[in-house]
C-alpha cells in the first residue's frame, strides 16, 4: 500500500463498516455516531429522543446514517432496531450498547426502588438486549464487535455516584467479560469503555444553569490530570480504534478513560 492510500484509509478507519448506536442520538452517542459516519461506517441511531435523531438524519443524510426510536429496555425495539441495520446496510460489525442513565439516589435507607429498577434496566438489562440482538445476527458472519460505555464507576465506588449507578457498571463489566468467553469462538470481541466526567446532559444536568466553564472546572477536580477536560470527543475516539481493525487482537478490556482518577486515593492527593 502507497504511503498515499494507506493515509487516505487511516482517515476513514470505518469504511465498509455497519455500527449500531444506542443513545446514539444525544451526548458521547452523537458525537460517536458523527465521528462513525466520518470514518465511512453506515450508522443506525437507536434512541427514544426521536425529534433530534431525525434531525442528524437530515442533517448527515440517510445514505449514512439512520435513527430508529428504540427503548433499550424493549426486547422488541431492539431487535428491530438491530434488524434495521441489516435490511437497510446489509449488516451489523459494530454494536455499541451506550444509553444509559444516572440515578440521583445517594443513601441506602432513602433510596427508591422503583429508580434503583429503571437504572438496572436500561444500562445493564438494555446492554444484555443490545447483546443479545447483535450476536444472533454477528454469529451466522463469524465477526463482530460489542462495545460498552461503563464507567470509572465499573471499577471504583463513590459517594456521589450513586449505589444503583455504581451496581450497574459493574455489572455491565461482568457480562462484557463473559460474553468475550462466550463468543470470542465466532470472532466476536466485546469491549468496554470506562469514562469519567464528560460534560454531556447526563453530567450537567443537576449543576442546573452554571456555565460550561464552572462544569468544566467540577468535573476536572475528580482527575489527576490538570490542564485537560474530558470531552465526549475522547470517548468517541476511543470507541473509534476498538470499533476498527486496528484492535482486532483486543477483547475483554475495560479501557478507563479518567486522567487517572481511579488510579489514587483522593484523599491522600
Ligand atoms: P446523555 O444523557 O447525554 O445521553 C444518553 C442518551 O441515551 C440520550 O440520547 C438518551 O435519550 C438515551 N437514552 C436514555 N434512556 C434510553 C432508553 N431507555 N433507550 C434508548 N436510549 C436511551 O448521557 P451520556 O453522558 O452521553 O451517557 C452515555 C453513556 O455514557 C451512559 O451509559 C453513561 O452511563 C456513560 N457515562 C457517561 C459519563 C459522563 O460523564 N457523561 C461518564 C461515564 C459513563
Amino acid at each position: 500500500m502507497s504511503s498515499e492510500s494507506s493515509t487516505a484509509s487511516s482517515q476513514r478507519r470505518l469504511e465498509g463498516k455497519v455500527a449500531l448506536i444506542t443513545g446514539g442520538a444525544g451526548g458521547i452517542g452523537e458525537v460517536t455516531a458523527r465521528l462513525f459516519v466520518q470514518h465511512g461506517a453506515k450508522v443506525v441511531m437507536a434512541d427514544i429522543q426521536d425529534a433530534h435523531g431525525q434531525a442528524i438524519v437530515q442533517e448527515l443524510g440517510e445514505d449514512n446514517i439512520s435513527y430508529v426510536h428504540c427503548d433499550v429496555t424493549s426486547d422488541s425495539d431492539v431487535g428491530n432496531a438491530v434488524d434495521l441495520a441489516v435490511s437497510k446496510y446489509g449488516k451489523l460489525d459494530i454494536m455499541f450498547n451506550n444509553a444509559g442513565i444516572s440515578s440521583p439516589d445517594l443513601h441506602i435507607v432513602t433510596s427508591n426502588d422503583e429508580r434503583f429498577k429503571r437504572v438496572l434496566d436500561i444500562n445493564i438489562f438494555g446492554g444484555y438486549l443490545g447483546s443479545k440482538h447483535a450476536a444472533r445476527v454477528m454469529i451466522p458472519a463469524k465477526k463482530g464487535c460489542i462495545l460498552f460505555t461503563t464507567s470509572v464507576f465499573s471499577v471504583i465506588a463513590g459517594a456521589d455516584a450513586g449505589h444503583a449507578y455504581v451496581t450497574s457498571k459493574h455489572a455491565l463489566v461482568g457480562l462484557a467479560k463473559n460474553l468475550g468467553v462466550e463468543l470470542g469462538q465466532f470472532g466476536i470481541r466485546v469491549n468496554c469503555i470506562s469514562p469519567h466526567g464528560v460534560a454531556t446532559p447526563m453530567l450537567t444536568r443537576p449543576f442546573g444553569n452554571l456555565e460550561k466553564e464552572k462544569v468544566e472546572e467540577l468535573i476536572a477536580m475528580g482527575s489527576n490530570l490538570k490542564g485537560a477536560v474530558l470531552e465526549a470527543e475522547d470517548v468517541a475516539q476511543a470507541a473509534l480504534y476498538l470499533a476498527s481493525d486496528e484492535s482486532k487482537y483486543v477483547s475483554g478490556l475495560n479501557l478507563i478513560i479518567d486522567g487517572g482518577y481511579s488510579t489514587t486515593n483522593p484523599s491522600m492527593s
